[in-house]
């Protein structure tokens, strides 16, 4: 029979790499899901019959699981797009929390002086999983607006934590050397749980998407260990796997921002930014250039190539079933349409993706950073739809600016640029953008969404 679970497990995890295989491609990100998630089903088909429970153990299993299923299904349903950062950190600390339970439960079982290869695991997962499982929290009520996203900071804050990551160390070389006693390892725990709230609170609200992608592979590693706890192959795999990944996306993200994960994590980005609604922040005496939705359209209709930058504002206005029906429109009337996608465009990584792909946009004509940036020269309009960081010329030129360094698309090497958004005001890094004050440059003020349903409209005129 074990060599049957043994089976299951192994298929469980080929399935959780296919997953994650087609995960990295739009085309097949949707069917990425289902595999994993058939591993995941397979994973739990094979370790229930394994568990043996009775009674009041079987109950209280029984109720979690349908309880945990009810409010995952529901949340899975009901979140908006813009909200899945928030989401994945709640799903993401409870399996931190989760982790550190189980390794909490293991070494109550296990007396006071538990083998090591038992104690060295469990006390990672329970430092670990608790840090990722009181950061995600707090990373939780910092998107969803609950605390104030602005980066908390106060003198003397790093040698505070310092000291707390000391005392862990102390009670991890107590629970492992001395004595695995309640006393230590519920005080390490604890410890661990003030340090995930004080690792996180001096990061800015915006920078949230790379933390929980941090803690992300924090609870990846957190439940690897427990699977050695438990000696359970599909949990060490599939920890694993979420440990890697997560700490690959961590990279990627701070590298497409051009900025350290260092940076990210101790800079405390964005504390003297003024938030979202802030005044307009045009420089004195520096006039842009508007024009009439008509004029727009003719632009467009006889344009030969047209390049599209969505961004974070193509989400706020759900826009992209709009932008979608205006690219559509230009095609039919033979200008050749393509969208450049920033990695770090959005507030999630793979936002734009996912959001255009919603809209049905035909894959090929989405275009990563790297493949479109030679052909912004060829282009006769850039159509900037909600986006601002992704093509501030200043990352290029300003060694000053938080977003120096960061690779940007080369929007300002098009014939014309025209800007959809609301107004003046900057975007996530809160500075201004000299590309809406250049001459080639046409500010259209408006919803996004409202803005290209009447283009919509001129276009089929023109
Ligand atoms: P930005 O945040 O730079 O700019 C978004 C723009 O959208 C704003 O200037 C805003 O201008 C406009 N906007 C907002 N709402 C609307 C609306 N309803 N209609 C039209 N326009 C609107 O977005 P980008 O996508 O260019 O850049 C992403 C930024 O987020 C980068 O700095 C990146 O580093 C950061 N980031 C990205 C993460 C990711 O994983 N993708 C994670 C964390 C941070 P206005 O208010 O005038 O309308």
């Amino acid at each position: 029979m074990s060599t049957l679970y043994a089976l299951a497990y192994l298929l469980a995890a080929v399935l959780f790499i296919l997953g994650l295989k087609q995960l990295s491609s739009p085309r097949t990100a949707r069917n990425g899901n289902y595999t994993a998630a058939a591993g995941m089903v397979i994973a739990l088909g094979a370790t229930v019959p394994q568990l043996h429970f009775t009674g009041a153990g079987a109950i209280i299993v029984l109720i979690g699981v349908i309880v945990g299923a009810a409010v995952g299904l529901i949340g899975a349903r009901q979140v908006k797009m813009t909200a899945i950062p928030q989401m994945v950190a709640l799903f993401n600390g409870a399996g931190g929390g989760a982790a550190a339970l189980v390794a909490v439960s293991e070494l109550l079982q296990f007396g006071s002086h538990p083998p090591i290869n038992e104690a060295l695991p469990s006390v990672f997962s329970i430092v670990i999983g608790s840090v990722s499982f009181a950061g995600s929290l707090v990373a939780f009520a910092k998107l969803q607006e609950l605390m104030t996203g602005t980066p908390i900071t106060y003198p003397g804050q790093q040698l505070v934590n310092g000291l707390i990551a000391a005392a862990i160390i102390g009670f991890v070389i107590a629970v492992l050397a001395i004595a695995s006693i309640p006393f230590s390892f519920l005080s390490l725990m604890v410890l661990a749980l003030i340090l995930g709230v004080a690792f996180v609170l001096p990061i800015g609200g915006a920078d949230m998407p790379v933390v929980i992608s941090l803690l992300n592979a924090f609870t990846g590693l957190a439940v690897a260990a427990t699977g050695f706890t438990l000696n359970n192959f599909a949990l060490i795999v599939a920890g694993t796997l979420v440990g890697a990944s997560g700490s690959l996306l961590t990279k990627l993200m701070s590298d497409a921002m051009g900025r350290s994960l260092g940076n990210v994590l101790f800079g405390a980005f964005g504390q003297v930014r003024t938030g979202a609604g802030a005044a307009v922040t045009g420089k004195e005496g520096r006039s842009v250039r508007t024009s009439s939705i008509e004029d727009l359209a003719t632009l467009l209709a006889y344009s030969r190539r047209v390049i599209v930058v969505p961004g974070y504002g193509l989400a706020v206005a759900q826009a992209q079933h709009a932008v979608r029906e205006l690219a559509e429109l230009l095609e039919k009337k033979g200008v050749e349409v393509s969208y450049a996608i920033h990695p770090v465009a959005g507030r999630m990584p793979g936002h734009m993706n996912v959001l255009l792909a919603e809209a049905n946009v035909p894959y090929e004509q989405l275009k990563e950073m790297d493949e479109i940036n030679d052909e912004f020269k060829d282009a006769d309009v850039v159509l900037v739809v909600g986006a601002n960081d992704v093509v501030n010329p200043a990352a290029r030129t300003s060694p000053g600016s938080p977003i120096y360094g960061m690779p940007i698309l080369n929007a300002d090497q098009a014939k014309n640029i025209v800007f959809l958004k609301r107004s003046m005001r900057p975007g996530f890094a809160g500075i201004d953008n000299d590309l809406l004050y250049d001459p080639k440059t046409i500010m259209l003020f408006g919803d996004a969404k409202d803005s290209l349903t009447k283009l919509v409209t001129a276009v089929k005129a023109a």
